[in-house]
């Protein structure tokens, strides 16, 4: 590719592993000659994701979304080092996993509230804290899935905070845009990630998507990445509050 993301930095969250989403895209960002700054939730992570900064040449700093005054160090630190922020990357969901295979209707009012917590609210939180260091502008990306907009067997509470979530970024594009920030989401078809082996018969909704997508293949995560590089980059500078389908275009098929 051609440096698209030279003299910027990104900030990615959602680095678990090596099959994370958030690692094909800090990939992809570093193939394109970005900066970037990853976070690792706490310290069980801290290990694995730091024999992957490495790989990449990243700098590495805790964040537990959940936490205000852990977005708030991070967000400090950053700045205290004269660090300019262009590109924040939010990878991050969670939902218990009795509720991801019991009947949607059987959601508890706290296992509502933490998937909401952690996969919608967060983007708001770290949007509002990152955008002071955004000075030149700036593109924040979020992950979402069909589930959002249908129904999708056992995907049930996180169906409903990705449609929060997703309805957060037009509001963020919205509060965001008059400083030059743009606000977006991939709409990921199913990869099999550490989050997503939570979800019961995941491999079902594999084997459909392979089935009945017009590319007739699932998605990879590279090609996830490589749109997330264009969204990052200056060539979608018109583009905000969209989410983009990279998902083999399963999205659009009825029967
Ligand atoms: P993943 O590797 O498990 O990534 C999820 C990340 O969320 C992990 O790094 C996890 O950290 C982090 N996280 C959870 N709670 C957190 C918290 N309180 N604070 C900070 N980080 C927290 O799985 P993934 O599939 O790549 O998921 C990334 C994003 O893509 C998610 O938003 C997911 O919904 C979305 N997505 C995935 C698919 C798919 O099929 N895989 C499809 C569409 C969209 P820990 O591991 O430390 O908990």
């Amino acid at each position: 590719m051609s440096n698209l993301l030279e003299g910027k930095t990104a900030l990615i969250l959602g680095v678990a592993n090596r099959w994370s989403l958030a690692f094909a895209i800090a990939q992809a960002f570093r193939r394109e000659k970005a900066e970037l700054i990853l976070t690792y939730q706490g310290e069980r992570q801290r290990l694995n994701v730091e024999d992957l900064s490495k790989e990449l040449g990243a700098t590495l700093a805790p964040c537990d979304v959940t936490q205000d005054d852990e977005i708030g160090k991070l967000v400090h630190e950053l700045r205290t080092s004269g660090r300019r922020l262009d590109s924040v990357v939010h990878s991050v969901a969670f939902a218990n996993r009795d509720d991801l295979s019991r009947p949607f209707s059987e959601t508890s009012r706290s296992g509502f509230l933490l998937a909401h917590e952690v996969s919608a609210y967060s983007l708001v939180a770290v949007a509002r804290a990152a955008a002071p260091l955004m000075t030149e502008g700036g593109s924040i990306l979020t992950l979402s899935y069909l589930g959002a907009v249908r129904v999708i067997p056992n995907y049930n509470v996180m169906g409903v905070a990705k449609a929060a979530l997703e309805a957060s970024v037009r509001y963020l594009a919205s509060d965001l845009g008059p400083s030059n920030i743009r606000v977006n989401a991939i709409s990921a078809g199913p990869v099999k990630t550490a989050s997503a082996r939570g979800i019961r018969d995941f491999s079902t909704v594999l084997d459909e998507v392979s089935r009945r997508a017009p590319l007739r293949r699932n998605t990879e995560p590279s090609e996830v990445a490589d749109a997330a590089v264009f969204l990052a980059s200056d060539l979608a500078r018109g583009v905000t509050g969209n989410v983009l389908y990279v998902d083999s275009g399963f999205q659009i098929m009825g029967m």
